[in-house]
């Protein structure tokens, strides 16, 4: 292997102890601290595991932590009241919905329901406006952990040619939006890009959030480019993420490894998110 590892369990102890430093003296000011509420529906197991690691993340921090577990047969109208009641709990800074929701619930005015002051997961159209006219906003917390990786390294964006495959709203969009307010040249791919190996091999940094196990070769990628691996996939039991890290390790300048990449960035930019919340509450920003 010649590439360097970016290690997001790293970059995110960094960024943690940082909050904890800086509510010391917040708590301090205010006599209180932040308070984020995760709404959780159903018995999903994967979404039980990162709720879980959610309020376990809080709690550490020194965040007031609420977890409603609601049932799968909840109505829209009883999760839009949970909702509501969130939005006036003066504790509560942060809220996040856990999703996928029950196919009977609409996702949409769900999100749209959660006040855009404490929409820390980025996804209210507020946020996803304000974002891409560069307006402040709660930046989506994966996407945001993806720049923080590449900050670590000092990674300078300014005119390199940038590929994002996948255009989600919840990573490719948002990352592609950030790279280009950071003045990368950005190309954004999806299934039906033409040529994708092609175009990967032209990048000087390659971000992929695809949801495909190993899709990404060692011979897609630049020599030396610095490659961001967003995919979590189950593989006999094991994760491994959209590039294969194997043989893109051996071309790579750096690369983020899975697991131990991106994964642990996104429950951190949501705590650095409830705490931005927070402060603006408190105008302490
Ligand atoms: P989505 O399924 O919402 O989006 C996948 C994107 O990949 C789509 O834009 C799709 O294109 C594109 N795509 C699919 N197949 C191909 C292909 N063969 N060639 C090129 N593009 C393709 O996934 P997400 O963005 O939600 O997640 C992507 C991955 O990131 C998953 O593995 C997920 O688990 C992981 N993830 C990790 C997080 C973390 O914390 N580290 C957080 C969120 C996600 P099209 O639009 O044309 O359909």
């Amino acid at each position: 292997m010649s590439a360097r590892l970016i290690k997001g369990p790293e970059v995110a102890a960094k960024i943690r102890q940082g909050i904890v430093d800086e509510l010391k003296g917040l708590t301090a000011k205010t006599g209180k601290v932040p308070g984020l509420a995760v709404i959780i529906v159903g018995e999903n197991p994967a979404s039980q595991t990162y709720v879980r690691n959610k309020e376990r993340t809080s709690k550490k921090l020194g965040f007031h932590s609420e977890v409603h577990r609601l049932p799968e047969n909840v109505t829209q109208e009883e999760l839009l009241e949970m909702v509501n009641r969130l939005n006036m709990d003066d504790d509560i800074h942060g809220i996040l919905v856990q999703l996928p929701l029950p196919k009977h619930i609409e996702e949409e005015p769900v999100i749209h329901a959660i006040l855009p002051e404490k929409d820390v997961d980025g996804f209210h159209p507020v946020n996803v406006g304000n974002l891409l006219i560069g307006a402040e906003s709660y930046i989506p917390c994966t996407p945001h952990g993806v720049i923080k990786m590449l900050e670590h390294i000092d990674y300078d964006l300014k005119g390199k040619n940038a590929t994002v495959v996948g255009r989600s709203n919840i990573v490719g969009k948002p990352v592609a939006i950030l790279l280009l307010e950071r003045h990368a040249t950005v190309t954004v791919c999806h299934s039906r890009t033409q040529n994708l190996a092609e175009v990967c091999r032209r990048a000087d940094l390659l971000v992929v959030a695809v949801g495909r196990p190993e899709m990404i070769k060692g011979d897609w990628i630049k020599p030396g480019a610095v490659v961001i691996d967003v995919g979590i996939n189950p593989v006999d039991g094991k994760l491994v993420g959209d590039v294969e890290f194997e043989t893109a390790s051996k071309v790579a300048g750096y690369i983020s490894p899975v697991p131990g990449g991106v994964g642990p960035m996104t429950i951190t930019m949501l705590m650095v998110n409830t705490l931005q919340s927070f402060k603006k509450k408190y105008k302490l920003v």
